[in-house]
């Protein structure tokens, strides 16, 4: 059975998109620690992300590279912190979070409640970045 995030891959399920190649796709976390929380996914499904073969994770992690700027570019921070949890969706995936400190990344912090508008200005604000920066 397809992942929750092959259906959102597919379209089945709506999601903020933020940026998509031939291989990886970048959207919204649904509960995000911070404005711009993203996460970063290979099309191709696998569970856990050190299963994936070397040169996959290598152009993951470039492509992931990518959105980290246009991150932080769309919000201004110190850094995009990246953080592999896994736990809840069998699909490998990247968390890419804009951080002002370390507490910034502690995954137990009360999430954001956001509108769809403000989800649709995020997902809209850096994809605009990552466009120009290709
Ligand atoms: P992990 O597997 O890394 O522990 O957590 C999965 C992450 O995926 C969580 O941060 C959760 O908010 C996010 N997530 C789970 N289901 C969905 C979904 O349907 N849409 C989006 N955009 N994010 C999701």
């Amino acid at each position: 059975m397809a992942t929750i995030f092959s259906k959102i891959i597919a379209g089945e399920i709506p999601s903020y998109k933020v940026a998509e190649d031939e291989r990886f796709f970048a959207f919204l976390d649904i509960n995000p620690l911070a404005k711009g929380h993203t996460l970063v996914v290979p099309k191709r499904e696998v569970d856990y992300l050190f299963d994936l073969d070397d040169e996959e994770l290598a152009a993951m992690q470039v492509f992931a590279k990518g959105v980290a700027l246009a991150i932080q570019q769309a919000f201004p921070c110190k850094k995009v912190g990246q953080a592999v949890i896994g736990l809840e969706v069998p699909h490998a995936h990247i968390h890419l979070i804009p951080i002002q400190r370390e507490s910034d990344m502690i995954f137990s912090n009360p999430k954001l409640q956001l509108t769809a508008e403000e989800f649709q200005a995020i997902a809209a604000a850096i994809h605009e970045q990552w466009a120009k920066n290709r």
